[in-house]
Order: C-alpha cells, then structure tokens, then sequence
C-alpha cells in the first residue's frame, strides 16, 4: 500500500515549475502560517497548526537523512489548503493519488494523498522529495530517471525500518512467481498511468539499495551525474545482471 502510494507520489516530481518569484509569505497573504524548525521551514493555509508543526518535525528529520547521505538542503515546504492550490503551486496537471510533490527549490504536499499515508510512510515521502530538491532530481534529463527515483527512495527508505518485501510488494510478488525484470525502468515506466509503476519505483530503489550495499553509499552518491562504468567498474549489462540476482536473493 505504502510503496503504491510512493510510487504515485514520485511520479508527481516537476522540475523548472516554481513560485519561487513570490516570497512564501506572500503566498496566501493574511492567511498563511509559518512554522519554523531547524532545518525547515512550513508553510500552511488553512492547515490545523499541530499538522504543520508535525511535518515540520518530519521535515527536521528527513533533512539530517538527506544531509547524511548527499549533503545539505534548503527545506521549503508548502502544505495549501486543497489538492487543486498545491497542483497549482507544483506546476501540476494530475495529481490523483499524490501526497507530495517537488519543484526545483520546494516541497509541496497534496493534502488528500499525505493523509492517506502512515507514519513511516509520511517520513519516507518527505525524505523522498527533500532528496529530489537537493541533487535536482535529473537535471533535465541528465540523470537516469532510474538513478534519479531509486536514489531518492534510498534516502527515504534508508532509516525508514520497513522491510523489503513490505516496501517492494508489488515486485515481490512478481518474482515470486518467477517473472524478474530484463532491464532496469526507463521513463516510459515512470509516467503516470504506466501499468508496472509501482514495481517501476521498486526496482530502481533497489537497485540503488544494491549499489550502496556493495560499493559503498559514496558510491551511489558519486554515480549521480556519473556513469555507472567510470564509477563501478562495470558495463550497463554486469549491472544489470547483478541487480537481477540481487532482486531474486531479497524477494523471492
Ligand atoms: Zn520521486
């Protein structure tokens, strides 16, 4: 369900669509509220104060993980009072079944989707999003979409304590029943409505999740905006090879 719900979430990422030109105070004038943490700050309307302290408490959070891993991040987040203004503030088409969203320099939740989500659920998107906002997601298409989604779900899932086979459900159960993907996800497994998306997110989380685990998360970190043969020694087909058989040793 959780990994449903982030998989759909991802696919919301905009990238050059920003209200940055207008200060976030002046977003909602005289109607908005701004809490500050210390890392991040909120900004609400019509949002009940204890929800905007939580997800600042949330945002702190997924600010130190983000910062652990990658490096410092500037957290604006923006909770709007329905799904139409925060599809708006994003730059958004459709947005049915998000529960947030990232432009280039802000967070922007969907407030529909994030109440659907858990706990665990909540941090993990959050980290999700703040780690698109620092590494720039793919750089205008410079990044693999692949690398982009599975990096930002390994800094969400990374101190999230959800298990595999939980948070990877819909590929578990594929391989499971013997099927294993041939090739890692392309953009076309990505665009919302695509019929495998949610195994789409798995398979580049744990993919990333693999690079980590046996080079080193420096080297996952140093494969963004690299490639993979400079930075792991190997072709696109060892890697690929070795992802599959680290899919069927975790899920099957
Ligand atoms: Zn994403």
């Amino acid at each position: 369900m959780l990994a449903g719900m982030l998989a759909l979430m991802g696919a919301g990422l905009v990238t050059g669509a920003r209200p940055a030109s207008r200060a976030v105070r002046d977003l909602w004038p005289g109607a908005a509220t701004v809490v500050r943490g210390e890392r991040s700050l909120v900004v609400g309307h019509r949002v009940p104060s204890a929800e905007l302290r939580d997800l600042v408490s949330r945002a702190d959070r997924a600010c130190r993980t983000v910062a652990e891993v990658w490096g410092p991040v500037r957290a604006v987040l923006l909770f709007p009072a329905t799904d139409a203004e925060a599809a708006t503030l994003a730059g958004a088409g459709a947005t049915g079944g998000l529960a947030a969203m990232a432009t280039a320099d802000r967070v922007v939740v969907l407030p529909t989707g994030y109440a659907r989500l858990s706990a665990a659920g909540r941090d993990v998107v959050i980290t999700h999003e703040l780690t698109h906002v620092a590494t720039g997601a793919t750089r205008g298409g410079r990044v693999p979409m692949w690398l982009s989604e599975g990096f930002a779900d390994y800094v969400g899932y990374r101190d999230a304590g959800i298990a595999v086979r939980a948070a990877a459900a819909e590929l578990a159960e594929e391989v499971c029943a013997g099927v294993l993907p041939s090739r890692l996800p392309e953009p076309a497994d990505f665009a919302p409505g695509a019929p495998r998306l949610a195994q789409a997110y798995e398979e580049a989380w744990l993919a990333c999740r693999y690079i980590a685990e046996r080079f080193g998360e420096r080297a996952l970190v140093r494969l963004y905006g690299s490639d993979v043969g400079s930075v792991l020694g190997l072709s696109r087909a060892e890697l690929t090879a070795a992802w599959r058989d680290h899919l069927r040793r975790e899920l099957a």
